[in-house]
Formats: structure tokens, C-alpha cells, sequence
């Protein structure tokens, strides 16, 4: 049976997620836009609203409502800011390996805090060497008695200074990878710099710094060699359904400042939306949220029922994140003169949507995903 329809619990969320990106959000964005920082009660709201205790099951605080509802939540936070919706998605891809291949211990130890929003977390498998390739990687762990000690330095991280706990990727030997939970409480352990981007601004991306970092072995997740398989699940299933999340509010930004505009701007006597060309650009956007919204939460429908869906969330965070550099072209052109000016989001959402291409892997690492699958 295909059922295209949300459920009463979920539109309850997705009424809630959009009344905190309209009332404790978008007032908070001009200064997000100026320091380049996340403000504080921002965060804090995420953990008050259960937002941050999705996918995580009732025993460990959480309120277990899955990936469709991560996906909701995720949107309409980026519908206000794409900052915000990063920040929160990639918080959720650091829980998920804890949830998906954590030990009951490390599940108990970790979990509730991450539900209850006392900690945040992220994933940290990017190097200077190279994102694309995960094997590429420097960062070494090395067995001493009871603990692992690593060294290395991870590059792009969100969150990297917000979070408290992160799942690092390092190898145990020369061909070995492995997954570990570190928490900042850890001798040697910090983040570096932080990083600014051209776009989302306020959210946290920076390095994970590791120098002599004490971990003591039973933080590594599942065995030594499980460490790729731990990650990139993670990431192929989970960061690539947020980063779709993230690009679907940003079109439905772009869609819903476009048709303001558009019925408000007055030219030849009449509103530029009673234009054909103008039209066609709204209808290009409106088709794009729909296809990409379809993809989107199919893919995350099928994860919620325990399915493979690494080749659809390929395609719902291509198609979306490339759907939202359009939407975000479309919609500043528009806009006219005035969508280049620093008082319409238009600019803003330009440059975020910039930042969507490489983030959970480029859209060149999608469309290998989706080739692989359709030549076999
Ligand atoms: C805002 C932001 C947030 C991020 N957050 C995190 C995070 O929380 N945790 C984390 O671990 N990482 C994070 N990343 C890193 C991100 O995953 C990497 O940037 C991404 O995987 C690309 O890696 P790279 O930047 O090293 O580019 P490279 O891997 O060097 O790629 C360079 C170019 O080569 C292309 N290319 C690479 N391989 C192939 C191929 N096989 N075929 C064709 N073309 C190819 C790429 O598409 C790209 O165009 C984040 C990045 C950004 C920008």
C-alpha cells in the first residue's frame, strides 16, 4: 500500500517544530547573520522540545518517533534557518551510531544526555587529506593497556565546538578503521578553529583536535575493523537524510518568499506573479519541493521500517541540495534588485545553499551511489 500521508502525531510535530523556528528562531537569525555564533537558548530549545530525543528509544530518555520525524523536524527548522537545521541534523547523525552499533553500556552511559540536550554530538570522519575518501585518513589509535590513544586532527566538523560527545574514525592499524565515542572530558581532546563559511552562518563547523588523547578501549564501537561500516552507515543513511531535510526547507523558504514578492510587486499596473515568466520560476520551484519532498521522505519511511535505503537517500540529498541552489537562484531573481540586498533573505539563502553540495558528501559521491545501483 502507498500512503502518502503524515500521521496526527507527526503533524503535531511538525506544528511544534515550526512554532519554535518562528518565535525562538527567526528573531535570533540578523544576529546569527552578523557573529557567526549559535545562540544559546537556540540550543537549549532543541533539548527542551524533545527535538534532539527522536531516534532514541524510551529506555534511554529518548522519544523514539523515527526518521520521518527527524526529517519533519529538520525542515522546518530550515525553513527559518539552515544554521540551526544543520547543526540539529548533524547531532542527530552523531547519535545515531551510538544507537544503531552502541554496547547497552556505552547506550546507558550516553544517551540520555544526548535525549535530554545536556550534551550534544557529532560524527568526526573528515581530514585534510580528503572527505570524499574516508580512507584516506590519518588519525591514528593506538592500543596502550586498557586504553586506545589517538592522534590526529578532523576538518569541517559541525558542531565541533557545541558537542560534547563525538564518533571519531581512526585507524587501528594500516588498513584498519576504527570507530570510537570521545567525549570532550577526555585528556587531549579539543576542538581547533572555527571554521567561517560563506553561508549558514552560526553554525558551528571547525576541527576536532586529538593529541595524545586517552580513550579507554570499551568506547570503541563494535570491534577493531568496524570502524567504515560504523560511520558511513551513519552518514550514507542518516546525514544524507538531514542534509535533504535541510535543503527542503530551504526551497520551501525560497518558494514562500518568491510568491510574497511576486503578488506584492507592482509593475505595468499589476503583480509581477500575473507575469508567465515569473510563473514558470514559481512552478519550477513548487515542482521541485514536491519531487524532492517525495524522495525525501520515502527514504526516510523506508529506514523507519528497518530497510536498505542508502540509494534513495543518495537521491533525495542530490536532487534536493541541487533543487535548492535553483530555488535559491530563482527566487533572487525575483526578486530583482532587491534580492541582492542585505534586508531580503534571498542573499542568504544563495549563500546557504552554497554549502549544501559537499556536506554528507558531495553530490559527485551521490551520483556514484545512484550509478552503482543502476548499472548492476
Ligand atoms: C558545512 C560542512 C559541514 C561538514 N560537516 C562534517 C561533519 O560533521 N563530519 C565530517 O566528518 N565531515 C563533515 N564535512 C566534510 C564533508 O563530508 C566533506 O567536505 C566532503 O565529504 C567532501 O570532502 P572534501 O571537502 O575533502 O572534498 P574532496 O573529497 O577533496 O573532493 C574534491 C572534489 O573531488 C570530487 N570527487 C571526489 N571523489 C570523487 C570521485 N570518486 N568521483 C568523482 N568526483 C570525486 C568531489 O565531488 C569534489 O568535487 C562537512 C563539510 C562541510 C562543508
Amino acid at each position: 500500500m502507498i500512503d502518502f500521508r503524515f500521521t496526527e502525531e507527526q503533524d503535531m510535530l511538525r506544528t511544534a517544530a515550526r512554532e519554535f523556528a518562528e518565535e525562538v528562531i527567526a528573531p535570533l537569525v540578523p544576529q546569527m547573520e552578523e557573529t557567526d555564533e549559535m545562540p544559546e537558548e537556540i540550543l537549549r530549545g532543541l533539548g527542551e522540545r524533545d527535538f534532539l530525543a527522536l531516534g532514541i528509544a524510551e529506555e534511554y530518555g529518548g522519544v523514539n518517533l523515527g526518521h520521518v520525524a527527524k526529517m519533519i523536524t529538520i525542515e522546518e527548522v530550515s525553513r527559518v534557518s539552515v544554521a540551526v537545521g544543520m547543526m540539529l541534523q548533524v547531532m542527530h547523525l552523531g547519535i545515531e551510531p551510538i544507537v544503531a552499533f552502541g554496547s547497552p553500556e556505552q547506550k546507558k552511559k550516553y544517551l540520555p544526555k544526548l535525549a535530554s540536550g545536556e550534551h550534544f554530538a557529532t560524527v568526526g570522519v573528515t581530514e585534510a587529506t580528503g572527505g570524499s575518501d574516508p580512507t584516506g585518513i590519518e588519525t591514528t589509535a593506538r592500543l596502550e593497556g586498557d586504553n586506545y590513544i589517538l592522534n590526529g586532527r578532523k576538518v569541517f566538523i559541525t558542531n565541533a565546538h557545541v558537542a560534547h560527545v563525538a564518533v571519531v574514525l581512526a585507524k587501528t592499524d594500516e588498513k584498519e578503521f576504527s570507530a570510537f565515542i570521545l567525549s570532550k572530558d577526555m585528556p587531549g581532546f579539543r576542538a581547533g578553529r572555527w571554521e567561517h563559511k560563506v553561508g549558514m552562518k552560526g553554525c558551528d563547523t571547525g576541527e576536532l583536535i586529538m593529541e595524545d588523547c586517552v580513550v579507554p578501549k570499551e568506547n570503541m564501537i563494535g570491534k577493531p575493523g568496524d570502524g567504515l561500516k560504523v560511520c558511513m552507515k551513519a552518514i550514507s543513511e542518516v546525514g544524507r537524510a538531514g542534509m535533504a531535510a535541510v535543503g527542503l526547507g530551504l526551497i520551501k523558504a525560497c518558494l514562500e518568499a518568491s510568491t510574497k514578492f511576486a503578488n506584492e510587486r507592482i509593475l505595468y499596473g499589476k503583480p509581477i506573479s500575473r507575469l508567465q515568466g515569473v510563473q514558470f520560476k514559481v512552478a519550477d520551484m513548487y515542482l521541485d519541493y514536491n519531487a524532492g519532498m517525495l524522495l525525501s521522505y520515502r527514504a526516510a519511511a523506508m529506514k523507519d521500517r528497518g530497510e536498505r535505503c542508502d540509494v534513495e537517500m543518495a537521491m533525495a540529498k542530490y536532487y534536493v541540495t541541487e533543487a535548492a541552489v535553483k530555488a535559491a537562484k530563482l527566487a533572487t531573481e525575483i526578486h530583482g534588485g532587491y534580492g541582492v540586498m542585505v534586508e531580503y533573505a534571498t542573499q542568504r539563502y544563495l549563500r546557504d545553499a552554497a554549502v549544501l553540495n559537499p556536506s554528507a558528501g558531495t553530490g559527485d559521491i551521490q551520483r556514484i551511489v545512484m550509478a552503482r545501483a543502476a548499472l548492476s
